[in-house]
């Protein structure tokens, strides 16, 4: 098995994360997460939010509707072009990304250009492809009463689609926040929350899944400090990568993108790549944007997007650097580097060296004999305190105690508490370490 597998497997015989609808025989490219990965998300999401919003006097948070006006995707240009080359074998049918099936071919790839590379069909092997087509990958959906026999024409006034990304609800709101915040520039808008891609075929795990969560800045600065807010930005995100999210510098590699594969309104941008299991991956984006969101704004709404500077009554639209992040991505990189496979006393076991402040459960509390009362009794008593204290604390007096040691080294738990027959008489308890499997005793006061 290779070490993606690996932890596929850990991540749904431990509760981290399930294949979506797994009941009903899947739904491609969704993924569920169980009690455990829910916590793990969550520690993630509340670090960066904590790290970038809460710690910050210039980053204020938003929370906007998924649905938006679809003029929204007129003005951000998704409409038009948040499309992917779809190509089709006309053998058996099989729908692919063109760019994905063949190598070193752009997203513009014309049906000329992938003729010429004679890619073979992945499904059946035959080299006999239909053109090139564009597809939008924006979930549609209509809002409101829209019946089956209705017209095209009422059908159609009713669209709209679910988020491909968070942005927008940022852009959108950026006058309500200079209106209501009177913010000095720079600064910033954060938003976390889901965001909808119909990809042409979903893959590597929750890499590129068709539902996911993103966690995103626009920061808003005057045109010409753009470059010193720049990399200070860029500073930041490989603080928090490394710092808070606990990546290890040398599996993450700064990518400068050429002018020619950034996006045409983008005046520079670096892609934080980080070596997955399976090969190196982007993990986040950092982009300076110009103008170009608020201005299309502008024009589709109507609405002036300029802001009048306090001091000096200059009157301009902000430039935007935006730093943006995959949860799912970064949940799949800080599970790769704490993923790790050693021995303890001669026995293999599997475990998480997750941070901290990341791991789901600060520490298990288990009596050593399960059918001793006065163990049990013991050890429900030191639980509760814990639970007081450090609120992520678990129970478990299943199995035997080595068993209950590879569990909660599986699922990450930094510190397991045993309560056997010396507490009793001393009040101390036994605390092993899950990195280095060593045992110390501890008073229950020191705890
Ligand atoms: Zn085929």
């Amino acid at each position: 098995m290779s070490k993606l597998e690996d932890i596929v497997s850990l991540c749904k015989r431990r509760g981290f994360i399930f294949p979506g609808s797994d009941i009903y025989g899947g739904m491609a490219g969704t993924w569920d997460f169980g009690p455990l990965g829910v916590m793990l998300k969550k520690n993630l999401m509340d670090s960066w939010w904590h790290f970038f919003v809460e710690k910050r006097d210039n980053i204020y948070g938003v929370d906007a509707a998924i649905i938006m006006n679809p003029r929204t995707w007129e003005a951000s240009g998704h409409t038009a072009t948040f499309a992917d080359p779809l190509v089709e074998c006309k053998e058996c049918k099989s729908r692919f990304r063109a760019d994905k099936i063949t190598d070193n071919i752009s997203e513009s790839v014309t049906t000329e250009e992938f003729l010429t590379t004679h890619t073979k069909c992945p499904t059946c092997g035959k080299e006999n492809w239909g053109p090139i087509r564009k597809f939008n990958m924006m979930f549609m959906t209509h809002v409101g009463a829209v019946l089956p026999d209705d017209d095209a024409e009422t059908t159609s006034k009713n669209v709209a689609y679910l988020r491909p990304e968070t942005a927008q609800g940022i852009f959108t709101n950026y006058k309500n926040i200079v209106d209501t915040i009177y913010p000095d520039l720079p600064f910033g808008i954060a938003q976390q929350g889901k965001a909808f891609r119909n990809e042409i075929s979903p893959r590597d795990f929750i890499l590129r899944d068709r539902e996911c969560s993103q966690m995103e800045i626009e920061y808003f600065v005057k045109p010409d400090a753009w470059e010193e807010n720049f990399e200070k930005l860029r500073a930041l995100q490989h603080d928090f990568l490394t710092n808070i999210a606990g990546l290890k510098p040398e599996n993450l590699h700064e990518y400068e993108v050429p002018e020619k594969d950034r996006a045409h309104y983008s005046k520079r941008t670096v892609d934080f790549m980080f070596d997955y299991p399976n090969g190196e991956e982007e993990l986040m984006g950092l982009a300076y944007r110009t103008d170009f969101d608020l201005q299309n704004i502008a024009r589709e709404s109507g609405k002036s997007m300029e802001y009048r500077d306090k001091r000096t009554n200059e009157v301009f639209v902000p430039h935007v650097i935006e730093p943006s992040i995959g949860v799912e991505r970064l949940f799949l990189a800080v599970l790769s580097t704490a993923y790790a496979e050693d021995e303890v006393g001669g026995e293999k076991r599997t475990v998480l060296k997750l941070p901290y402040h990341l791991a789901p459960y600060k520490f298990c509390v288990s009596p050593l004999l399960k059918n001793k009362p006065e163990l049990v009794a013991k050890a429900r008593e030191v639980y509760d305190l814990l639970r007081d204290k450090y609120t992520f604390v678990t129970w478990d007096d299943s199995g035997n105690i080595g068993k209950r040691y590879r569990k909660q080294d599986e699922i990450g738990t930094p510190k397991c508490i045993v309560i056997d027959f010396d507490t009793l008489e001393d009040d101390t308890v036994t605390i092993r370490d899950r990195d280095t499997a060593a045992q110390i005793r501890t008073k229950i006061s020191e705890l």
